[in-house]
């Protein structure tokens, strides 16, 4: 695909365009246009009238900004980040699991050992150890040196989060879901053009909860519902729901 093409197209139409490109373009953010904010917002109306609404989830609008012992306990800023190279010779980098095949199953050590085989893809001088890069935006909350915060990179958190008020909510009563529609942050190393890998995007999400001794059955309709999967090695396969809840 072209994305210079769809780009192009995009921001003649009104759909989106690069953000701030007056000041040379920040990558990873978009503004939308006329047509765009249209589309998005019909998108959003008709999730959240099916998985939402008819569904009878109980909605949440999280805030954005969360403390950094939050974080901390949900293990955010030990383990939310990517695997990164320099090269020792041009100053570039890669995420490491981009360098090496099958990367992005592997685990950080066979990755660590992989990625010394391999050399920079700019100029095929050597690369440096691999190192840790956290994916989340951190700013300060409050005046003088305030307290340090981060932009949530997701919305499940909140969801979770909520967990006890929600379940006020619903008279103390199990199972119900919570379901979030709003923005998330992720500070990626190589953002991609277009609308794919954002710094900033909207994520759609339900989160269900249950007792484990009365788990939601599903009917057989369902179960038999056949639906194609995209899993991470890009090999698109169809299979049924209820194989897929058993796999
Ligand atoms: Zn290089």
């Amino acid at each position: 695909v072209d994305f210079q093409k769809i780009i192009a197209v995009a921001t003649k139409r009104g759909i989106f365009q690069p953000a701030f490109d007056a000041y040379g373009g920040l990558a990873g953010f978009l503004d939308y246009g006329p047509v765009g904010v249209r589309m998005r917002r019909r998108i959003l109306e008709v999730w959240r009238k099916h998985y939402v609404i008819n569904a009878g989830c109980l909605e949440l609008d999280g805030a954005l900004i969360g403390p950094e012992a939050l974080f901390q306990a949900s293990g955010h800023l030990g383990e939310f980040d990517d695997a990164l190279v320099d090269c020792n010779e041009c100053g570039k980098q890669f995420r490491a699991d981009h360098l090496v095949e099958n990367g992005e199953d592997m685990s950080r050590t066979d990755l660590a050992k992989a990625i010394t085989n391999v050399v920079c893809p700019n100029c095929s001088s050597t690369l440096s150890e691999m190192s840790a890069f956290n994916l989340m935006f951190s700013t300060s909350v409050g005046a003088g040196k305030g307290t340090l915060g981060y932009l949530r990179p997701e919305t499940a958190q909140s969801i979770f989060l909520a967990f006890p008020w929600l379940l006020r909510q619903n008279r103390g009563k199990l199972p119900f879901a919570g379901a979030q529609i709003g923005r998330s942050f992720r500070n990626e190393i190589s953002p991609r053009q277009g609308p794919l890998r954002m710094r900033e995007f909207t994520q759609m999400e339900v989160e269900h909860f249950f007792l484990p001794t009365n788990e939601p059955a599903l009917s057989s309709e369902l179960k038999n519902t056949k639906i194609n999967l995209l899993p991470a090695n890009g090999k698109e396969r169809q299979i049924t729901i209820g194989e897929a809840f058993d796999s």
